[in-house]
C-alpha cells in the first residue's frame, strides 16, 4: 500500500546580516510559489547564528521588506508555530543534540587548524566563498581513538567525508547533480571553536526538525547540498527535496550580494518601485 506523501512544507531562511535584495526576493518568491502550488505551508526561519554580523534591526527589516514584497508565511518568529522557536539563536539544544549524535557515531573529529574557512563556517558559502578542500591534517588515522574533548572552546569540529563517494541528487530546477566527496569538497566544519554550530549542521538540523519537504534556495548552494546530504545520512534523517534557483547578477555578471545596496528591497521601495515592477526585472537575469 502506498503511503501518502508528507504535506508540503517549504521555508524562507534569511540571515539578518544586511538588507535583503532583489535576488533574495526572487528566490523567496519562487519558494512561495512552490508552497502555494502544492497547497502547502511556508516557514520563515531567522538564521541569526553569526552574532558578529547579525543585527536585530536587519531581522526586523527583513520581515517588513518581505511582507512589502508580497511574501506571507504560516510559521515564523513573528507568528509562532508548532516547530519553533524560529530563530536559530534560540535553537542551541537541537544543534547540541545533533552534534552529540554525530560524535557518538564517529562522524566528526576535532581540528586545530586555523584557516580562513573556519572563520567562514557560520555563513552559507555563497558564490566565490567556497573553502579549499581540507587536506586532512587533523583527520584521525585508522586505529586512533576518537577524541574525548568536549565541543569548544579551542577546537573546530569537522565532518569526515567519504573520499571518492559520489553524492548525487535530482534537483528540482537543475536536474541531476553529482559531486565527489574529497575532490569537490572536503571535511567541513560543523562546530566552531567558539562554541557556535556551523551553517552546514544548523541548516540540516532545522530543516529536518521543521519537517521541511522541499528546500528552495540559490544555485550557489548546490555544493552545500552535497555536504548536507552526508549530514542527513549520518544523523539517520530523511533529506527533503531540493530546488536551486538561478542567481541574479549585476551588470558585471557578479552575483547580487548585500553590498549591492542600490538593489536592496528597501532602497527600491524608497525610490518608488513596486513589487510587480521588481518582478518584471527578473525576466532578464542581469539587473542594474
Ligand atoms: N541563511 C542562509 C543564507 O541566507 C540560507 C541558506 C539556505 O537557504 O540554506 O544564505
Amino acid at each position: 500500500m502506498a503511503t501518502a506523501a508528507a504535506p508540503y512544507r517549504g521555508r524562507l531562511a534569511p540571515s539578518p546580516t544586511g538588507h535583503l535584495h532583489l535576488g533574495h526576493a526572487r528566490t523567496f518568491w519562487i519558494a512561495q510559489a512552490c508552497a502555494r502550488a502544492a497547497g502547502g505551508t511556508l516557514v520563515l526561519r531567522d538564521e541569526d547564528l553569526d552574532a558578529a554580523r547579525v543585527r536585530p534591526e536587519f531581522a526586523a527589516a527583513a520581515l517588513e521588506d518581505l511582507q512589502w514584497f508580497g511574501l506571507r508565511w504560516d510559521e515564523g518568529p513573528d507568528c509562532g508555530g508548532r516547530y519553533g522557536p524560529y530563530r536559530q539563536s534560540e535553537r542551541r539544544d537541537f544543534y547540541l543534540a545533533a552534534f552529540a549524535e554525530l560524535r557518538a557515531r564517529g562522524a566528526v573529529y576535532p581540528c586545530s587548524c586555523s584557516r580562513r574557512d573556519i572563520q567562514q563556517a557560520l555563513g552559507a558559502p555563497h558564490a566565490g566563498e567556497e573553502e579549499p578542500v581540507y587536506p586532512g591534517t587533523c583527520r584521525p588515522r585508522p586505529g586512533m581513538t576518537p577524541s574525548a574533548a568536549p565541543p569548544g572552546p579551542g577546537v573546530n569540529w569537522r565532518f569526515r567525508v567519504p573520499d571518492g563517494e559520489v553524492v548525487g541528487f535530482a534537483d528540482g530546477a537543475c536536474g541531476l547533480r553529482e559531486y565527489t566527496a574529497g575532490r569537490d569538497f572536503g571535511d567541513f566544519v560543523v562546530w566552531r571553536h567558539d562554541g557556535v554550530p556551523a551553517y552546514q549542521l544548523a541548516v540540516v538540523v532545522d530543516d529536518a526538525a521543521m519537517r521541511i519537504t522541499e528546500v528552495v534556495r540559490g544555485a550557489d548552494l548546490l555544493l552545500s547540498t552535497a555536504r548536507q546530504l552526508l549530514v542527513y545520512r549520518a544523523l539517520g534523517l530523511t533529506p527533503p527535496a531540493f530546488r536551486h534557483t538561478p542567481l541574479l547578477t549585476d551588470e558585471h555578471g557578479v552575483r547580487l550580494a548585500k553590498r549591492h545596496a542600490a538593489l536592496s528591497l528597501r532602497t527600491l521601495r524608497d525610490r518608488g518601485a513596486t513589487p510587480a515592477g521588481c518582478r518584471e526585472r527578473w525576466r532578464d537575469p542581469t539587473v542594474s
